[in-house]
């Protein structure tokens, strides 16, 4: 038998086993053996039993003195024994597992581990259990750190407990290296065996850490050489749209600007022509905290591919910033002779053909839609580039879509969420990155509170006066009703009695995800014009919207928002050089609820924010596993282990340019997990 076997060979699983830790992702021999354990117990210390207390997790060793089966009032079958040391004795009850009446006989020495309750008298209910060997007395998990491994329905602690030790013992010996021994010594890591046989069953804590940083770091510098692999296949294969270095339009819209650009956003537009005039096709990621002026560095992006006789597009997540977009570039880009036009899914019939057609025959230079966009059939005459705003909500299938497209137009796609370098290299690893690190001169920090519901009116007040000196407003409602309908209605109302009782004589007006696109962009025009001063509204506003004359941002049940959202919606506001305001109103439930408003009042990096919204909601919610195509970790935490991270990074990509085929003779091993673990998802199959 070998490590590639089905695990239903491997003695004492079977058929129907089998099926269960298939469930477990245990398909394999050499699957068992990377399966770990998800937490640990430590039995070496034995307590006496005259000295237990209730509530205590405890191991203890004594003699059985007596057992045997009863039936409870409900009726279920309990099965009772008590066992003693010489400090005292303690009842161990066991509910439905009436052939214990089999196993335990007076007399025998056994281990019992489990939690202290008082039941009349002090009882160990359950307890995992261990028999000694009557000859030697001897210990088999007993005076260990045992561990505790994930379960499924039907496979029980010990049973799973069974089967990886016997696949430790029969064929740990055979599991190659994948880290070759020049590596491993230069990096001080344990061997694999080691390593493996002490994630099971540690020696002591300090084995445990040093097992656990070996296999993570064995994790991420396979992860990282697929990443690798998989760009270099990317940069052979995938061969770009040429675009001229020559760039008119791009050049005027610059010197149109009513601002510098900032450094950070010259950086930006340098690397974007570079890629462009390049050999290959831009995948390139802007990462910028909000406010700090992507949208300008996408429009040169476009008017490059404009310059050099393509088609560009920008898509956003929502119709409203779709039609921001439209409306702002259209603005700028008239007096250069562009034609830009909006194409969402509110557009339909006549005018949405004609709008095609003009996109067919390539009059239009640039065209502003949502994200469905790529989904619809948009004929484009020459699609040169792609701006995808917000990529945060856009998947990596999404934008693997449209590679499939065409020939492949170049991508620029921009977030908000800036994450820590190393981070974005791995979850986003087939992009290039550019980051806008740099705020545009003159910005304030928006001063936030956080408020309890009773000083609202006071909230209210002080916009009151904002407006009075000439100043806008948002007010923010999340969705609260279960329903749409009942939500809507309470939007409704809450709309009106701001209107009428609370803002009288203030034109205040009311958004929400359901009004018609049409009327949305009405809404949102008059808001820019200021023709109305308040805006209240559901959470359409969160992203992206820029109105320049808003000062306050008021989001009431503010505990209802995520971390990234209470930043966006914040970022609304401060676009100007007047002082802003984020007021949030909110009684948070949760301790999570609580520290995201202290975190989003105390913090003002978006950096800082996103770090503490990960370490909050974890790297799986965080990005959401479809949004990153990453498949899932084993035993590393992208963000726990980040350090460990970079370390296998910088040492991944190195190999790879000493060595970019992996054909040293020592990494076989190496070759091998590759295929294993990647070579599908990463359509690697060219590695060794
Ligand atoms: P975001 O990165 O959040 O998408 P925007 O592109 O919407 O930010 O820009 C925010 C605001 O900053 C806009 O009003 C924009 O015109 C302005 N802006 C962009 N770049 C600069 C700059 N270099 N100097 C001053 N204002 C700028
Ligand atoms: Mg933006």
């Amino acid at each position: 038998m070998d490590l590639n076997e089905n695990i239903q060979y491997l003695k004492g699983v079977g058929p129907v086993r089998a099926r269960r830790l298939e469930r477990l992702g245990v398909s394999t021999v050499e699957d068992l053996l990377y399966f770990f354990p998800r937490d640990y117990q430590d039995r070496r210390r034995i307590s006496p039993i005259g000295t237990l207390k209730e509530g205590e997790f405890v191991c203890v060793r004594g003699e059985v003195l007596a057992g045997g089966t009863r039936k409870t009032r409900g009726g279920k079958k309990l099965f009772q024994l008590v066992a003693a040391d010489a400090s005292g004795r303690i009842t161990c009850t066991w509910f439905n597992q009436a052939y214990l009446e089999n196993v335990f006989r007076p007399g025998q020495e056994a281990i019992f581990v489990g939690r202290v309750g008082l039941y009349g008298s002090l009882q160990l209910v359950n307890p995992e259990y261990e028999i000694l060997d009557p000859e030697s007395g001897e210990m088999n998990r007993a005076g260990r750190i045992i561990p505790v491994y994930p379960l499924t329905e039907g496979l029980n602690q010990k049973t799973v407990r069974d089967l990886v030790e016997r696949s430790l013992e029969q064929f740990l010996p055979q599991l190659p290296d994948p880290l070759p021994e020049r590596f491993r010594d230069r990096w001080r890591v344990a061997a694999l065996d080691e390593a493996i046989r002490n994630i099971h069953y540690p020696a002591d804590r300090e084995a445990l850490d040093r097992s656990r940083q070996r296999l993570i770091l064995d994790e991420f510098f396979t992860l990282q050489l697929a990443l690798g692999l998989k760009r270099q296949k990317r940069d052979r294969e995938v061969k770009g749209l040429p675009h001229s270095a020559s760039t008119p339009l791009r050049d005027r819209y610059i010197a149109s600007l009513p601002f510098r650009l900032t450094g950070a956003q010259r950086r930006a537009i340098a690397e974007i022509e570079s890629d462009m005039t390049g050999e290959r096709t831009m995948n390139r990621l802007l990462q910028g905290d909000v406010g700090s002026g992507k949208t300008v560095v996408a429009v040169c992006g476009l008017l490059t591919t404009v310059d050099s006789g393509y088609q560009g597009a920008i898509m956003a997540p929502t119709e409203i910033l779709a039609a921001q977009h439209y409306e702002n570039i259209r603005r700028e880009l008239e007096p250069l002779g562009v034609e830009t036009v909006l194409l969402t899914s509110g557009i339909k019939g006549k005018r949405r053909r004609e709008i095609l057609e003009r996109i067919a025959a390539g009059e239009i230079g640039v065209v502003a839609g949502t994200h469905a966009l790529i989904q619809e059939k948009v004929d484009f005459h020459r699609l040169g580039m792609v701006v995808i705003d917000e990529q945060h909500k856009f998947g990596v299938r999404q934008r693997a879509d449209l590679r499939k497209k065409g020939v492949g137009p170049h991508v620029l796609v921009m977030t908000a969420t800036p994450i820590p370098r190393t981070l974005t290299l791995t979850v986003y690893g087939d992009l290039d990155v550019s980051l806008l690190d740099e705020m545009p001169p003159g910005r304030e920090k928006v001063k936030t509170y956080w408020i309890g519901p009773e000083k609202l009116e006071g909230a209210y007040r002080f916009i009151r006066k904002e407006v009075d000196d000439g100043r806008q407003a948002f007010i923010i409602y999340p969705m609260i009703e279960e329903s749409e309908q009942l939500e809507l209605k309470a939007a409704a109302e809450m709309f009106e009695r701001l209107r009428r009782e609370v803002f009288p004589g203030i034109p205040v007006a009311l958004i929400h995800g359901r009004l018609p696109s049409e009327e949305k962009r009405e809404v949102m025009e008059r808001f820019r014009k200021k023709e109305t001063m308040i805006l209240v509204s559901t959470v359409v506003v969160e992203i992206g919207i820029d109105i320049p004359d808003a000062t306050v941002m008021l989001i009431e049940n503010a505990e209802r928002f995520g971390l990234a959202q209470l930043h966006q919606l914040r970022g609304r506001v401060g676009r100007s050089r007047h002082p802003a305001y984020c007021i949030l109103q909110g009684n948070p439930r949760t301790e999570d609820a609580a520290r995201r408003l202290r975190a989003i009042r105390d913090i003002d990096d978006g950096f800082q924010i996103a770090r503490e919204d990960l370490e909050i909601r974890g790297p799986g919610e965080f990005f959401g596993t479809q949004q990153t195509g990453l498949p899932e970790l084993r035993i590393g935490s992208i963000v726990a282990d980040l350090e460990l991270m970079e370390f296998a990074r910088t040492r991944a990509f190195r190999l790879l340019e000493e060595d970019p085929a992996l054909a040293a003779p020592d990494l076989e091993p190496l070759r091998r997990r590759l295929r294993r673990r990647y070579g599908e998802s990463f359509e690697l199959g060219d590695v060794g």
